[in-house]
């Protein structure tokens, strides 16, 4: 006798939703940007600059996606509003917001001044704060909505040479939570990705200024390479889909292994 047929849900269709990604004009942003496309999502790409963001938004559509480039600087209040309410107007929706857009300044504690510090803070940290309660509105009217934040490993470890770049990451995981519980009950699901050392323009300033780095990041890694942005796609579907709806809180490393190393 032949089994039942039963229609199964594909999981992770994003077919349908509209994601927002910070810093989703290169690097893993837009790593992050290629997969939820890939999945079916509609994607708007936020970024200061206009010709990267133009780009990247001109290669989505290629590939078939529905993308809009909205140029905003992130931690200034007034356009992160701004911005939410122009995706709303132009894609009609808002399912999955990703915090991606970072910065590092690299300094031991004692060299920051307080200009780098609360630079280093506004874009990683305050940065997620008034993306994501400026979305809160929306997904809660619509019925839920994913959240991801990009945090890194050092949200688990200290860094000397990077006090407020570490501070802020660090500051990611529990703002993640504390959104976590407040919005579990308006269904919306809030986590964390913590990337380990991932080939980037970030990454590859660091290689130029941090003599050893590279060779470090081999030697500390087990999967005995550095990150691409396509490492991001996987996570990223899997936190903006379905799949993920009793997922939420959570934190977790994309690091090929450097964070459960001794
Ligand atoms: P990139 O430098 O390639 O990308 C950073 C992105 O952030 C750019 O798209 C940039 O766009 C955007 N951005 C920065 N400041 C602002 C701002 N004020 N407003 C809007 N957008 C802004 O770096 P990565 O891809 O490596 O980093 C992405 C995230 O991943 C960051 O949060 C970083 O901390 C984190 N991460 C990276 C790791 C790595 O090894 N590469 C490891 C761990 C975490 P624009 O310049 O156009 O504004």
């Amino acid at each position: 006798m032949m089994a039942a047929s039963r229609e199964t849900p594909d999981l992770f269709d994003l077919r349908g939703k509209v994601a927002i990604v910070t810093g989703g004009n290169g690097g893993i942003g837009l790593g992050i940007a290629r997969g939820l496309a890939d999945a079916g999502a509609s994607i708007a790409i936020i970024g200061r600059n206009e010709m990267k963001s133009a780009a990247a938004t001109a290669e989505l559509v290629q590939s078939g996606c529905k993308a809009v480039s909205v140029v905003a600087d992130v931690t200034d209040q007034a356009a992160v509003i701004a911005l939410v309410d122009r995706v709303k107007a132009e894609l009609g929706r808002i399912d999955v917001l990703v915090n991606n857009a970072g910065i590092n300044i690299r300094k031991p504690p004692q060299s920051l001044d307080l200009g780098e510090w609360e630079s280093v803070i506004t874009t990683n940290l305050t940065s997620a704060f008034l993306c994501s309660r400026a979305v809160h509105p929306v997904m809660k009217a619509a019925g839920g909505g994913k959240i991801i934040n990009i945090g890194s490993m050092m949200s688990i470890f200290g860094a000397s040479f990077a006090p407020a770049y570490a501070a802020s990451k660090g500051g990611i995981v529990q703002f993640t939570r504390s959104c976590a519980i407040a919005w579990a009950t308006d269904n919306i699901q809030v986590n964390a990705v913590l990337p380990g050392w991932i080939d980037t323009d970030l990454t590859r300033r660091a290689r130029e200024e941090v003599a050893g780095l590279h060779e470090n990041v081999l030697a500390r890694t087990p999967a005995g390479r550095w990150g691409r942005s396509s490492d991001f796609a996987g996570i990223a579907v899997f936190l903006a889909s379905g799949a993920s709806d009793f997922v939420t809180g959570a934190a977790i490393p994309v690091d090929g292994g450097f964070s459960v190393k001794g």
